[in-house]
């Protein structure tokens, strides 16, 4: 049975973080003035158990969610995910679990994921120019090491295989026709993602904001598009194909067009915290009901209570105020710690 929100909308995904550390520094999510030699990440104890991330999961799947993602920081740095995975597959009523991840790490796990019950991954890349890689995630990056994890988890049949690129005006929207050309005709679906204001570490600035308007005609001047119809509700990607055949792209256009009426996703932070926004100011702490030893139907009766009561719109309602975040207000949770 679904719970609705005070909005109408059911409760379908949840993204779990299972971790806030990372082994890429992107400027745009961990910037290294933040996350640097003197960040203090969560201690081991802080951490949700995989029993402890499996208990929230089964609770909400009884509660109308058929999709987890899990997520980070960086996913495959938590040790054992592929016994987490394990555990998550078997619960009923997820139909679909999947893995959102930096790439570095996934030709050596892409097998053992899949045999644990993993459904797909989708793999961030920002771009196939060293240089530029390099400009975006403030790491030394071959571009070649993502390519064969991509490679490997499609092998695997962790397909379809979705890559996200998010887009930076002036420092990586010179790779979209190079990313749009190599993944043409291939299995992979990329997706352009609008440079978004989570968190209050990026310096984020509209300005830099590629419109996915803008990304849209750039491609179809070369290689025309059409639009596809809408696969599922809740889909946060508009779906274009090639007219000659060679696949589909995506557009997340979470700026310019927010989709917060449609949302039926929930966060949970890899120390426990639940989060009805991608940009909350704060979330619900179920660690500490998880190991107070509370009853199953406690549990369930907090989580109904969480999602009647959320009436999040940030997206919908950035756009209609004023272009830029304002100065001076509360800090945002970061999207490592959230789990993008
Ligand atoms: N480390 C994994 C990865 O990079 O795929 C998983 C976590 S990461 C936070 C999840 C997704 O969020 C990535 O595709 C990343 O590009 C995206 N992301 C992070 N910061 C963003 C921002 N400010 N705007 C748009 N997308 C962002
Ligand atoms: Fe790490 Fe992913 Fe954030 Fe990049 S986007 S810093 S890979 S968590
Ligand atoms: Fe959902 Fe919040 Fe994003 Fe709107 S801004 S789509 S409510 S996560």
């Amino acid at each position: 049975m679904s719970t609705l929100d005070s909005l109408g909308r059911p409760l379908r995904d949840l993204r779990i973080s299972v971790t806030d550390r990372c082994n890429m520094r992107c400027r745009y999510c961990m910037p290294r003035e933040a996350f640097g030699p003197g960040h203090a990440f969560m201690a081991r104890a802080e951490l949700l158990s995989f029993e402890e991330i499996a208990r929230v999961s089964e609770a909400l799947a009884a509660q109308g969610v058929s999709k987890l993602r899990l997520t980070g920081g960086e996913p495959l740095l938590r040790g054992g995910l592929e016994r987490l995975v394990e555990m998550l597959a078997s619960i009923e009523g997820i139909e679909d679990l999947a893995l959102t991840t930096n790439g570095l790490l996934l030709a050596a796990r892409a097998r053992s994921l899949a045999a644990a019950g993993l459904s797909r991954v989708t793999v961030s890349l920002d771009s196939l120019d060293e240089a530029t890689l390099r400009e975006m995630s403030d790491t030394p990056v071959a571009p070649a090491r993502i390519l064969a994890g991509i490679d490997a988890a499609g092998a695997a049949g962790l397909a379809p295989v979705k890559v996200n690129m998010v887009v930076r005006r002036g420092v990586n929207d010179r790779s979209v026709l190079e990313m749009a050309e190599h993944f043409r005709g291939r299995s992979e679906t990329l997706r352009f993602i609008e440079y978004m204001d989570v968190g209050s570490t990026n310096g984020w600035r509209m300005q830099e904001v590629v419109p996915g308007e803008e990304i849209l005609a750039t491609i179809a001047s070369r290689w025309p598009l059409e639009r596809l119809p809408v696969a599922r509700a809740g889909d946060v990607a508009t779906r274009y194909r090639y007219l000659d055949g060679a696949g589909e792209i995506g557009l997340i256009g979470s700026v310019s067009e927010p989709f917060c009426g449609g949302c039926t996703r929930a966060r949970l932070s890899a120390d426990g915290r639940l989060f009805t926004c991608l940009f909350a100011r704060s979330g619900h702490d179920l660690r500490a009901l998880l190991r107070s030893g509370a009853p199953d139907a406690e549990i369930e009766a907090r989580l109904r209570g969480i999602w009647s009561a959320r009436s999040d719109r940030y997206s919908a309602e950035r756009s209609a105020a004023t272009s830029d975040r304002a100065d001076g207000a509360p800090a945002k949770v970061e999207m490592s710690y959230i789990g993008g």
